[in-house]
């Protein structure tokens, strides 16, 4: 069977309205999975198929090319979970990891560390999303992967992931999704819990833009923050085309409103040579860059 025979597969479908940034042109092919035997039956389906392919959740920590995605995009819907009892649950990778983090909130169980990170479990896991001194890999016990290209699946330990600052081993992995995660979560007092929530929120609103983002452009540099690097360099409202550097936040571009993935990259490029020539620090990319040449984004790791 060809790819464009499957009934809900689509073609041509914008990427800029499944990212946060709302940047990127079109993916060849495009498949929403409601579920996870659904994702396995089209990865088997694109593989024979011989195209490029990638999973993608809420596309908040993504920056899509201009020219899109040359392959099969899959957006991971899938949205099981099941409260296990003493904290512990499993999940769905497409799950939201907003609904999940109030859920458990409500249990009275502490994931606070997690309140106002957008994006799904899978999307969380891959990048060991965290705040405040915390990630999800602190409460990772487990986790189903599906290797895309033999369609089998298997159940992995933490050791397997190698979670490090907002990285871990499948952001690098090209074979193996994750579609099931085992997550224990310690038990709170109710009134601490909800406060710590909600300060943690307020923060996030006060000091946080609201607009189309994706989040920290950069990471951390050890022992100093990207933001204040940026904002000492007196970045912060600077704009190139449709990208501007938040005046709340300087480690947050802001896409005005018809900014492209080139002045994404641009405005990158012109950070981190300013960082880098004031205070000899090289910024290092948190965003994931989707469909692009390597040499278009080669100053992102060099
Ligand atoms: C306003 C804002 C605030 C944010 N604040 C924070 C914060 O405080 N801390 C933080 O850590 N992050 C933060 N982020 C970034 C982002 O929300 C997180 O990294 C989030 O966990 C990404 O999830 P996603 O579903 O959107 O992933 P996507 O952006 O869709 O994907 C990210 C990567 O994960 C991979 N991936 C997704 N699902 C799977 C899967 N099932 N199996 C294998 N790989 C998969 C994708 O292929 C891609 O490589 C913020 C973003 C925004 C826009």
């Amino acid at each position: 069977m060809q790819i464009n025979e499957f009934p809900e597969i689509k073609e041509n479908v914008l990427l800029s309205g499944y990212t946060t940034l709302k940047i990127g042109g079109p993916a060849k092919y495009f498949y929403t999975a409601k579920k996870i035997i659904d994702l396995a039956k089209i990865l088997q389906l694109a593989g024979k198929n011989r195209l490029p392919i990638k999973v993608i959740g809420q596309g908040s920590k993504i920056l899509f090319s201009d020219n899109g995605f040359p392959g099969l995009i899959i957006k991971n819907a899938s949205n099981d979970v099941e409260f296990l009892g003493n904290g512990i649950l499993k999940v769905a990778s497409g799950y939201p990891l907003p609904l999940l983090i109030s859920q458990l909130i409500e249990r009275n169980l502490d994931a606070s560390c997690l309140v106002g990170i957008p994006g799904t479990i899978g999307g969380a896991i891959c990048n060991n999303a965290g705040a405040w001194g915390g990630t999800i890999s602190d409460s990772f016990l487990s986790a189903q992967l599906l290797n895309m290209n033999s369609g089998e699946i298997s159940k992995i330990g933490k050791h397997w992931f190698q979670f490090e600052y907002r990285n871990s081993r499948l952001k690098h992995d090209t074979e193996q999704i994750v579609i099931e995660v085992n997550l224990k979560f310690t038990q709170q007092n109710a009134a601490e819990l909800a406060k710590k929530a909600s300060e943690y929120l307020k923060l996030r609103q006060e000091k946080q833009p609201a607009g189309n983002t994706c989040g920290s452009v950069f990471k951390n540099p050890e022992g100093k923050i990207a933001g204040k690097l940026i904002e000492d360099c007196g970045l912060k409202g600077h704009q190139i085309g449709g990208i501007k550097i938040s005046e709340k936040h300087a480690n947050f571009f802001e896409n005005t409103g018809k900014a492209t993935a080139c002045d994404f990259l641009k405005m990158a490029e012109f950070v981190i040579n300013k960082v880098l020539e004031k205070f000899k620090v090289k910024l290092e990319p948190e965003f994931q860059p989707l469909g692009f040449d390597a040499k278009e984004v080669r100053f992102l790791y060099a």
